[in-house]
């Protein structure tokens, strides 16, 4: 099974994502994901991102593409993957076309008014990748999962969530559309419910998903 998960930043899509890995045994790519560590590692790729996240827009499509048309020719994917973050726009989604075959789209709507301080408040862990809001976390600074460091990520300021949100509501809320008319799409709610409660509605579509001839 491939998938594509769809949202607006801080919609969760990566929570959702970890579960929805995990569950299916599908491979988790999240572009967002490879950038920030080649800004880590400091490659070329990360130097030529590092601008483009910290300002919230789209690194150069050619490079993003062809980042995501590699991870794809890679034996691991045999048994499915579960794109996170790609495609963000109309050129990406056609560019994907050409050398993938996406068995469904997962897209999750939510109130955009919740999104700044969720975003803002949002930490990540360092060794297992699990994200907290500030709120659960009653002031620790480890994880309550594994004791790992506990991070913010650069980008998530408010000059830069504003950014990423006109570009998601410019460039990526279109491709709700294009995945429509292709018969893909999967809508979910994003609400202040914890994630396990989207978690089921989207675990029982994935399920029905999987039983169609
Ligand atoms: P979020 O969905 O919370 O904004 P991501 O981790 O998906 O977070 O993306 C972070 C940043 O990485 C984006 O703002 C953008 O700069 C870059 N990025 C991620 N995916 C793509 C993509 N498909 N195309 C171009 N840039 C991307
Ligand atoms: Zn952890």
């Amino acid at each position: 099974m491939n998938l594509i998960l769809l949202g607006a930043p801080g919609a969760g899509k990566g929570t959702q994502a970890m579960k929805i890995a995990e569950r299916y045994g599908l491979v988790h790519i999240s572009t967002g994901d490879i950038f920030r560590e080649n800004i880590r590692n400091g490659t070329p790729i990360g130097n030529l991102a590092k601008s483009y996240l910290d300002k919230g827009e789209l690194v150069p499509d050619e490079v993003t593409c062809e980042i995501v048309k590699d991870r794809l020719a890679r034996p691991d994917v045999r048994n499915g993957y579960l794109l996170d973050g790609f495609p963000r726009n109309l050129y990406q989604a056609a560019a994907l076309d050409t050398f993938a075959k996406i068995d469904g789209v997962i897209n999750i709507n939510i109130d955009q008014s919740l999104l700044l301080e969720r975003i803002c408040g949002r930490r990540t862990c360092k060794q297992c990748g699990e994200i907290y809001h500030v709120s659960m976390l009653n002031g620790a600074e480890n994880c309550p999962r594994c004791g790992g460091e506990l991070f913010q990520r650069k980008d998530d300021n408010p000059e830069t969530v504003a950014s990423r949100l006109n570009v998601y509501n410019e460039q990526t809320a279109p491709l709700i559309d294009y995945y429509t008319k292709k018969g893909l799409i999967l809508n979910f709610t994003g609400t202040e419910a914890p994630a396990e409660v989207l978690f089921e509605e989207i675990r029982s579509a994935l399920d029905g998903l999987g039983k169609r001839p």
